[in-house]
């Protein structure tokens, strides 16, 4: 699948506006537009229902140590500034970036791709400007032609160099070209950049009253863990869930809104005893991938990535990467729907303590105060749990699985996505796109045709649409061919349309049609919104 044509779609049929567009748009932010809205909705639905409200604490689910409770959470996106000293991300949530002094381009260090192409004796590092990665290889033939001044005829004369790498990998910056410059050497060392937003507390703030827009919804549930403990009858092992709004001022915002400025985040901070949670980190790993299968994105196209032993902190035995292979990227490269992390007690231990990990990364330095000791500290308030039948009182370890929103809606539009063949009104195999989202996620669940606008079919019609309506979301939709009906239907992911003709007069029966079969069935019009609402899982 083309994902421009995917883009086109999103736009035209009302599920992704570019933000602020009639100001020429704003990069990195993402409006959803009607039918957007409503399957963005149904996916956090989906993931609330699923994990917290129909979750069955008495039972031990497949996979599962033992049964578990769930709640939910709904914490403030600014919150006390120490919260991010503690968390690390005041220090560490950095990413490198490189400027361009030629085009005054600002770029992702690690995500700037290019490879060492050598004509005569001059050897240089060309770097991609294409925005799609199936044009990258061509983009780079391009860039060296001109670059060498060459005709395509020439292009055998360029000597190319391994594979297309990151700029990460190319030592010698002098000997590089930007991926919108004409000269060589125009970009600048990479330099550190911390992805927070920041913003300002009251009228009358100071940089002293700087606060941060949260770059994750997990910490304010860290912060509450005593709240939660306090005001609810939570007993180890139990899960906190939470979604909502992250910012992350990311360099360089792409793939549509897979890297975005704004989005949303669906995270779980599961709390168990440290001697079991390497049994529920590898349940949550596989109970999740499940998640995603279960709402219909194919096997071939997702994968469970374990990160590698060296890639892990010392505090942690496991994290995992829930991946899908989006269609914007290199055939063979995944990106990153949903971190399972094992996070050990790190987390409540730096809001207790505030000292953060001696064995952690060795650039993190904490600033002392003038009495020689850390300047910021954790909240010193005890975050260690005591077990009631056993007595015994530890700090809890964490698995942590953390989505995004934005990029499951995004994964299962491009799985839904497809072209195929249909028969027109006149039978006329004729191609039609459709989006096949699983039920649960379609925006639009059935919609209410009347074949003809005469003969008391509209009112048939009408009456039925109010009925279905109270019970799941439906259209109705009278006007144009019924071809060209169905057709719009196809495209908005609308599982079931209903035809109301002229043999309802007649046997009170309307038609079904199936949007991935195109089967079409009878049933009694007294039966048609209880056949729907039993097959979207009403
Ligand atoms: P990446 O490496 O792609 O930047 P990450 O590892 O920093 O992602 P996490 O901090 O683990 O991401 O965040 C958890 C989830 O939040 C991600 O799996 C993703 O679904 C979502 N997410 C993170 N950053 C963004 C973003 N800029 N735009 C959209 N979703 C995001």
């Amino acid at each position: 699948m083309e994902m421009e044509k995917l883009v086109s779609l999103c736009k035209r049929r009302g599920f992704l506006f570019q933000s602020s567009e009639i100001y020429g748009g704003l990069n990195g932010f993402w409006d959803y537009g009607p039918l957007g809205v409503e399957l963005k909705r149904n996916v956090k639905e989906a993931w609330w229902r699923d994990m917290v409200t129909a979750h069955d604490d008495l039972a031990t689910l497949p996979g599962a140590p033992e049964a578990y409770e769930m709640v939910g959470l709904d914490s403030t996106i600014i919150m006390h500034p120490q919260i991010w000293k503690c968390s690390g991300h005041y220090d560490l949530f950095h990413d490198y970036m490189v400027d361009c002094r030629e085009s005054k381009k600002r770029y992702r260090y690690d995500q700037v791709r290019g490879r060492w192409v050598t004509h005569r004796d001059r050897r240089v590092f060309i770097t991609s400007s294409a925005e799609a990665a199936e044009q990258e290889a061509e983009n780079l033939t391009q860039r060296a032609l001109k670059f060498f001044n060459l005709r395509g005829k020439n292009a055998e004369e360029l000597k190319w160099e391994g594979e297309v790498v990151s700029l990460t990998q190319a030592k010698d910056f002098t000997q590089v070209l930007g991926p919108d410059a004409k000269e060589l050497g125009t970009l600048t060392e990479p330099r550190e950049y911390n992805l927070m937003f920041k913003t300002i507390v009251g009228a009358l703030g100071s940089d002293d009253d700087a606060a941060f827009l949260r770059p994750e919804t997990a910490q304010g549930i860290f912060v509450n863990f005593k709240n939660v403990l306090d005001s609810t009858r939570v007993r180890i092992p139990f899960g906190v869930a939470q979604m909502g709004k992250s910012f992350r001022n990311e360099i360089t915002p792409r793939n549509f809104t897979f890297r975005s400025r704004e989005f949303e985040q669906m995270e779980i901070e599961f709390f168990c005893h440290p001697n079991s949670s390497r049994g529920w980190y590898e349940y949550w790993r596989n109970r999740r991938m499940r998640w995603y299968t279960d709402m219909g994105l194919a096997n071939e196209r997702l994968r469970l990535r374990e990160h590698d032993p060296e890639e892990l902190s010392h505090y942690s035995c496991g994290t995992a990467d829930i991946e899908y292979a989006f269609p914007f990227l290199p055939p063979g490269e995944f990106g990153e729907l949903e971190g399972v992390a094992h996070r050990g007690d790190f987390d409540l231990r730096s809001h207790m303590e505030g000292k953060l990990d001696p064995h952690s990364k060795p650039e993190l330095k904490v600033e002392l105060g003038p009495d020689g000791k850390p300047k910021w500290r954790g909240s010193g308030k005890d975050l260690s749990y005591r077990d009631e039948l056993t007595n015994e009182r530890y700090v809890p370890h964490v698995i942590e699985p953390s989505a995004g929103a934005d990029r499951g809606t995004l994964a299962f539009l491009c799985e839904a996505y497809c072209e195929d063949e249909a028969p027109d009104e006149n039978g006329k195999m004729q191609t039609r796109t459709v989006l096949k989202l699983h039920p649960r996620l379609a925006p639009i669940k059935a919609a209410i045709f009347p074949l003809v606008k005469k003969d008391g079919m509209p009112e048939i019609a009408q009456d039925l649409y109010r009925s279905l309506k109270k019970k799941a979301p439906a259209f109705y939709d009278e006007k144009g061919a019924i071809g060209r009906r169905y057709r719009r239907q196809d495209e908005a992911g609308t599982p079931y349309c209903i035809t109301i003709d002229g043999q309802t007069l007649q046997d009170k029966t309307v038609t079904i049609r199936d949007r991935d079969s195109l089967e079409q069935w009878r049933v009694k019009l007294d039966d048609c919104v209880e056949e729907i609402t039993r097959r979207v899982g009403g």
